[in-house]
C-alpha cells in the first residue's frame, strides 16, 4: 500500500506543473506528445536526458537576420559527458541559454529532464533551471561581498531552503570541491581556479540532472585549468551528471566521452586522438551523427583546434 497521502500526491502534482513536468503513462504517451510519430520511441527512452529538435535561432538586431542555428538536433544520454567546440561566434554559449531555458529558441523543441522546455513560463523555467540545471560560467559570477558558502548555498536560499539545511549542504560541496579551509572567505578575496570552485559547488548544491559549463576554465592558467576540469570530470561521476562543456581547449575536449564541434548552425561530430571514446588517430573524424536518427555531417577539424576566443 502506498504511504503517500494524497496531500503528498496534490503537493507532487502541483509541484511537477509548476516546474512543466510533463508526466507520461506510457512511453507511446510520450512519443505522441513529443512529435506524434511512435516510430522514433527507440529515440526517447530514459536513457536520454536530453533531446533538441529541429532547433533554430536567429537575432535580428541589423538589417539581416543572423541566423545562428537551422534544424540544429542534439541527443544526449544520461551520464554522457560531451565536450562542445567551435569558432568564437558559432553560437556555442546561446546553444547552452537555450538547453538552460535562459533563452527561447526562433523554432523547435528542447526536451530535458522530461520537460519540453517549450512549453515553460517565465517563473516555471526559473524553477526548472534551479532543479534540473547546475550552470557554470568562464566568469564565475560569484557575489564578491558574500562568503564562499553564502555563495554556495544561494541556489537553495532561493527556493526557500531553511538556512540549515542549506548551509550544511554548501559545506557538504565546498569540502568535495577542496574548499574546507575557505569556506569563510569573500568570494572576492579567493583566487581565479578557488572561485571557479566555488561556482562548481555552488551549480551542483542543488543535486541538479544537467550541468552546462561555458569554459569554465577559459580563464585559468593551464595547470588551474587542468585541476578544475578534473575536478569536473570527479564530479560528474559521483554525482551521476550528465555534463555538456564548452571548452576551446583540446586536451579538456579528448578527456570528454564525445566532442561535437558547433560550425555554420549544426553540431558535427568530431573523433580527437587520444578521445577517451575513440582511441587513437585519424584527426580527420569518421563522424556519426550528432543525433541517432538523423543526417550524418561530415566534418574535417583543423588542426586539432577549435579556434580561441
Ligand atoms: P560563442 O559562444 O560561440 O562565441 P555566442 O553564442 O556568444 O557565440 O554568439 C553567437 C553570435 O550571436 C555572435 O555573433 C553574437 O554577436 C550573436 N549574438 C549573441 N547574442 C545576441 C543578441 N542578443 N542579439 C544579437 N546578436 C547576438
Ligand atoms: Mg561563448
Amino acid at each position: 500500500m502506498s504511504s503517500e497521502s494524497s496531500t503528498d500526491v496534490d503537493h507532487l502534482a502541483s509541484t511537477n506543473e509548476a516546474v512543466g513536468v510533463v508526466q507520461f503513462s506510457s512511453l507511446e504517451d510520450r512519443d505522441a506528445h513529443m512529435d506524434g510519430n511512435s516510430s522514433r520511441r527507440a529515440e526517447f527512452d530514459d536513457s536520454i536526458l536530453l533531446h533538441v529538435e529541429n532547433l533554430r535561432k536567429e537575432y535580428r538586431s541589423g538589417s539581416q537576420p543572423l541566423v545562428l542555428f537551422d534544424a540544429l538536433n542534439l541527443t544526449v544520454r544520461r551520464s554522457e559527458m560531451v565536450a562542445i567546440v567551435g569558432e568564437s561566434g558559432s553560437g556555442k554559449s546561446t546553444l547552452l541559454h537555450l538547453l538552460a531555458a535562459l533563452d527561447r529558441p526562433s523554432a523547435g523543441d528542447v526536451y530535458c529532464a522530461s520537460t519540453w522546455l517549450g512549453k515553460l513560463t517565465p517563473g516555471q523555467a526559473a524553477t526548472f533551471r534551479n532543479r534540473e540545471i547546475g550552470y557554470v560560467w568562464q566568469l564565475h559570477y560569484l557575489l564578491p561581498e558574500f562568503t564562499a558558502l553564502e555563495n554556495a548555498a544561494m541556489p537553495l536560499l532561493a527556493r526557500d531552503q531553511p538556512r540549515s539545511a542549506a548551509f550544511a549542504k554548501a559545506q557538504e560541496l565546498l569540502c568535495e570541491v577542496g574548499l574546507e579551509a575557505r569556506m569563510h572567505h569573500l568570494a572576492g578575496e579567493l583566487s581565479g581556479g578557488e572561485q571557479q570552485r566555488v561556482s562548481l559547488a555552488r551549480a551542483l548544491v542543488t543535486q541538479p540532472s544537467l550541468l552546462l559549463a561555458d569554459e569554465p576554465t577559459g580563464n585559468l592558467d593551464n595547470r588551474t585549468a587542468d585541476a578544475v576540469f578534473g575536478l569536473l570530470e570527479r564530479l560528474h561521476a559521483t554525482h551521476r551528471l550528465t555534463s555538456i562543456l564548452v571548452t576551446h581547449n583540446m586536451e579538456i575536449a579528448k578527456r570528454c566521452g564525445r566532442t561535437l564541434r558547433l560550425h555554420e548552425g549544426r553540431l558535427h561530430e568530431v573523433r580527437l586522438h587520444g578521445s577517451s571514446s575513440e582511441g587513437a588517430f585519424p584527426q580527420v573524424p569518421t563522424a556519426s551523427s550528432a543525433t541517432p536518427g538523423h543526417p550524418i555531417v561530415r566534418t574535417e577539424f583543423p588542426g586539432g583546434n577549435a579556434g580561441t576566443a
